[in-house]
Formats: structure tokens, C-alpha cells, sequence
């Protein structure tokens, strides 16, 4: 226990440590004199969906220690899987969130570490002081964390719907030193992050399938985190399913879904989970879109020999559309 422990206390920390990272001041400070010379990488991807706009926002990427963060899978086997995509470990691993614009409401689902999403954002051309309502899949800090910078509201006119079961998880005052097997980094951070929203009377807590908004209705789907949600989004017929942290790298968990990750607050629930979705996703052709599938992170699971692959969609760049 105590040396699985430690190393959930170290995955804990990758996106904390990312979040740091990211949050440098300066666009050139430490970066290496090649990058020096160029701005970031641009990450908007915008998709239509009958009336609405979903657009793909980058958070940035982060280097994901697989052998040590994956469970039910040996090291031989993920450097198989990821070598079987051309990629190895760590895996560069996208954080992604998306903005759904309704014509008459700016939606965020999810917000990122706290990294990328608002130069993204504005790349994009919207303002922070435009997002109206906030959807959180779950309150893990790659997801929550942008909420907050300095104890202050990112977003400050906006209202953060999320399952009320995470916010008993994750903001019960008797969890805020760990419980058994998940580490006190993943309550401690949801707190800093949703702390700030309730106290300012932002927060709506949901139970269950409910709708949340016009077009857009809360899909239970726990195991990763108790109160772990998807949103469908409909207009005219189409729909996609935002299916938060059911997959965080894909090389390995498409082929195998029964493949889980540390960050699982429960493993084997999370593990049926995805067997059973994947197997859902593929026959019924639902688009999906993740936040840690490779940005853009929106397209399609299929069958593909004893497991699946992802298929992302077309990327559009042309007038009229
Ligand atoms: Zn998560």
C-alpha cells in the first residue's frame, strides 16, 4: 500500500507540475533558443454541429509516464502497443477542452490545468467574460484547475455545473488528507479549484441524467471519479458525446480497454465502463469527443481486430462552412 501510495502521489503531481510549468511568466523564459523563435502552437479546431459551433481548445500536452501510471498491463506490453501507434513512452498526452457556442450561450466543458486554454481561447475569439456556463466532467485538476488563477474566478460571469457526487468526493472536509489509495494532491487541488466558485454562489450541482441547458443533457458515467459525467450536445439531428477521462492513452486502451490508470478512483468500475462504452461507441457510430485523446480530440471509435481505433474527423478549412 505504502509503495502504491507513492506513486500516486507522483502521477498526482504530473498535472500539478504541469499546471506550474505552464504557468512561467513570459513566452520566451526558459524556452529552448529554436522555440524562441516562434509563438506557440495555435490549438483551435472549430466543428460544426447543426446550429451550434463546437470549438477544440488546447490546454497544452503533457509526457505521461505509462509503465508506471497504467494497471492490468505489463511495460512490455504498453511499449508493444505504443510502438504500434509509432509512439513510445512517455506518451505525449493532449488536454483538451471545448467551447460549445449555442448562438444565444458560450459553454466551456471543462477548463484544463490552467495551461494554454485562455491563449486558445482568445485565439479562438472569445474573452473569458464571455463564458456563460461551465461543464465539468469531473473535478480532477486537469479538468477544474483552470477555473481559478491566483484564488480569483477565470471566468468570472460564469456558472460550474457539475455531478454532486464529486463535489461530496472531492470537497468533503474529512478527505482532505487522502483516503485509502488516492492521494490528499487530488482533493487538496479540486478544492482550491471549486472552492472559489461555491463560496461566490457559482456553483449548480446535478445528480443523475439531467438537462442542463437547452440541447445538452449530463450523462451519468462514474468510476474514474464518483460523479464522473459525459454531456451529450444535440442540434438539428447531430449529436456528440463529451466523454471526459473514459480514455487517457489511447495507443494502449483502444486495443485493450480493460486497461485503467492510476488516476481511476475506482478501477474496476472504470474498467467496465469502457469496455462496455467502447463496444456502444462503435456500434451506434456516436461521435465522441475526450479530453485526453490527441487534440483535436473529437471523431469516432470503431472496431478494429479484438479491440478498437479512433478515427478523428475531417478537418474543414474552407469558406461557407
Ligand atoms: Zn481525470
Amino acid at each position: 500500500m505504502r509503495t502504491r501510495s507513492l506513486v500516486l502521489k507522483a502521477t498526482a503531481g504530473l498535472f500539478l507540475a504541469t499546471a506550474i510549468t505552464f504557468a512561467l511568466p513570459g513566452p520566451v523564459g526558459a524556452e529552448p533558443a529554436m522555440a524562441a523563435a516562434h509563438p506557440a502552437q495555435i490549438g483551435v479546431f472549430r466543428y460544426r454541429l447543426g446550429d451550434f459551433e463546437v470549438t477544440a481548445l488546447s490546454d497544452g500536452t503533457v509526457p505521461l509516464d505509462l509503465h508506471e501510471l497504467l494497471k492490468g498491463v505489463s511495460p512490455a506490453d504498453i511499449d508493444k502497443a505504443l510502438a504500434g501507434s509509432f509512439r513510445r513512452n512517455p506518451a505525449e498526452t493532449s488536454i483538451n477542452a471545448f467551447l460549445v457556442d449555442t448562438g444565444s450561450r458560450r459553454v466551456l466543458i471543462d477548463t484544463g490545468a490552467g495551461g494554454r486554454l485562455l491563449d486558445s481561447l482568445k485565439a479562438a475569439g472569445y474573452e473569458p467574460s464571455q463564458i456563460d456556463d461551465i461543464l465539468l466532467t469531473h473535478a480532477h485538476g486537469d479538468h477544474a484547475g483552470g477555473l481559478v488563477h491566483d484564488g480569483a474566478l477565470v471566468f468570472p460571469k460564469a456558472t460550474v455545473h457539475i455531478a454532486k457526487a464529486d463535489v461530496d468526493f472531492f470537497l468533503d472536509p474529512a478527505h482532505q488528507n487522502g483516503v485509502p489509495g488516492y492521494d490528499k494532491s487530488y482533493f487538496v487541488s479540486a478544492t482550491a479549484s471549486l472552492g472559489p466558485v461555491k463560496a461566490a454562489g457559482k456553483l449548480d450541482t446535478f445528480t443523475g441524467a439531467d438537462q442542463i441547458l437547452p440541447g445538452i443533457v449530463s450523462v451519468p458515467a462514474p468510476g474514474h471519479t464518483p460523479g464522473h459525467s459525459f454531456y451529450r450536445v444535440e442540434s438539428k439531428g447531430q449529436s456528440m458525446l463529451f466523454i471526459g477521462d473514459l480514455v487517457h492513452a489511447e495507443a494502449v486502451q483502444l486495443p485493450n480497454p480493460k486497461v485503467t490508470i492510476a488516476f481511476d478512483v475506482d478501477q474496476s468500475k472504470a474498467q467496465a465502463k469502457r469496455v462496455a462504452d467502447f463496444k456502444q461507441f462503435a456500434t451506434s457510430g456516436q461521435a465522441v469527443a475526450a479530453a485526453h485523446l490527441p487534440f483535436p480530440g473529437i471523431g469516432h471509435i470503431r472496431r478494429q481486430g479484438a479491440g478498437y481505433d479512433f478515427v478523428p474527423v475531417d478537418f474543414v478549412n474552407r469558406d461557407g462552412q
